[in-house]
């Protein structure tokens, strides 16, 4: 099951090399193992906490870079300022399955010779301007978390860009065993099981049918929301193909209640929307100490925080509940 899942992702996904894990975070851990990457990282506060738990597990130092206001995404132009010579790599998130600059970031990477791991929690089936974005950096991790689009309760992958990298990845995840008597790595167990990998392939012959349910879902609120003072949605895909795995929208000062206000409002009716990505990773306290993790270092991030709100979104929302949704947030309800 495990290696017909393999094939079968890297079919939808148009990719060649993948490699089943347990969870995503360990599948982090492992890439930046894979890479040995050490000394400090370049990345994104401005995601969930697992991106830079995964170098603080490596023994790497996170120097965290501002978000671009449009995409979310690490501000490529913000990049160059925080290299250092200790710098190993950058290591990106696909927010909300929007690209990151792929080519800005290739560039940057390879002038200081630098690898890139891409956290693709969010980008299952997500496509650029060339193809699938997964195959984009040395490596990307994707999760199969309950909470993502495609899902196996618990899983994720690791894209690589050769079969020699795919091999040495599947070594890992298996303690380093290279065959039955010989370890030639410190691995880790990070293979996922026959259970999760069977019902992963049944999950697989919907996903089609499941994104579109999603669009439908992203439209509804989109021309719901549209025009509302203080709200504001991210721009659609414009790159290529969304997986719409999130609905994120931004409250901003025109509107008449705070994120935290609309977000109390919106519970109390029994509406459970989430605040991705806030408090920032920079804010808890294994980070705060960071000279990166400064204010004055991370203003647009610390702002997107204090607005962001994720709307309810899966494939069987009712539009019913959604156009309540709509009038609940534009207070008709
Ligand atoms: C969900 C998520 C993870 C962690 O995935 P797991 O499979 O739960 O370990 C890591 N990074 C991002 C951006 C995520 O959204």
């Amino acid at each position: 099951m495990h290696q017909r899942l393999e094939q079968a992702l890297c079919e939808f996904l148009g990719v060649r090399h993948l490699s089943l894990f347990n969870n995503c975070t360990i599948g982090l851990i492992t890439a930046l193992q894979a890479l040995r990457i050490n000394g400090e990282v370049i990345t994104t506060p401005y995601s969930f906490v697992a991106t830079a738990h995964s170098l603080l597990w490596n023994g790497i130092t996170p120097v965290f870079v501002d978000i671009d206001p449009e995409t979310l995404n690490i501000d490529p132009d913000r990049i160059e300022a925080a290299i250092t010579p200790r710098t190993t790599a950058i290591l990106a998130v696909h927010c909300y399955g929007t690209p990151c600059d792929v080519d800005r970031i290739r560039e940057i990477a390879s002038r200081y010779n630098l690898r890139v791991i891409y956290d693709a929690a969010h980008a299952f089936g997500v496509t650029c301007h060339c193809g699938s974005v997964l195959q984009h950096g040395d490596l990307s991790v994707l999760s199969f978390h309950a909470t993502k689009v495609f899902n196996t309760f618990e899983g994720g992958a690791i894209v690589s860009a050769t079969p020699e990298m795919k091999r040495h990845i599947d070594q890992l995840k298996n303690f380093g065993f290279v065959d039955e008597v010989t370890v030639t790595s410190p691995g880790i167990n990070g293979k996922m099981n026959e259970v999760q990998a069977a019902f992963g392939l049944l999950q697989l012959r919907d996903m089609g049918q499941s994104i579109a349910r999603r669009q439908r879902v992203d439209g509804a609120y989109r021309q719901g929301l549209w025009g509302l003072t203080g709200i504001r949605c991210l721009p659609e895909p414009a790159w290529g193909q969304g997986n719409f795995s999130y609905f994120p929208i931004l409250v901003e000062p025109g509107y008449a209640l705070t994120r935290d206000e609309l977000y109390d409002f919106m519970k109390s009716r029994g509406v459970h929307c989430r605040r991705y990505f806030y408090p920032l990773i920079s804010a808890f306290p294994m980070y705060r100490g960071l000279p990166s993790s400064r204010h004055v270092n991370l203003p647009v991030a610390e702002r997107v925080a204090q607005q962001i709100l994720c709307l309810p979104i899966y494939p069987d929302l009712p539009e019913t509940t959604v156009a309540r949704i709509i009038d609940l947030i534009a207070r008709k309800l």
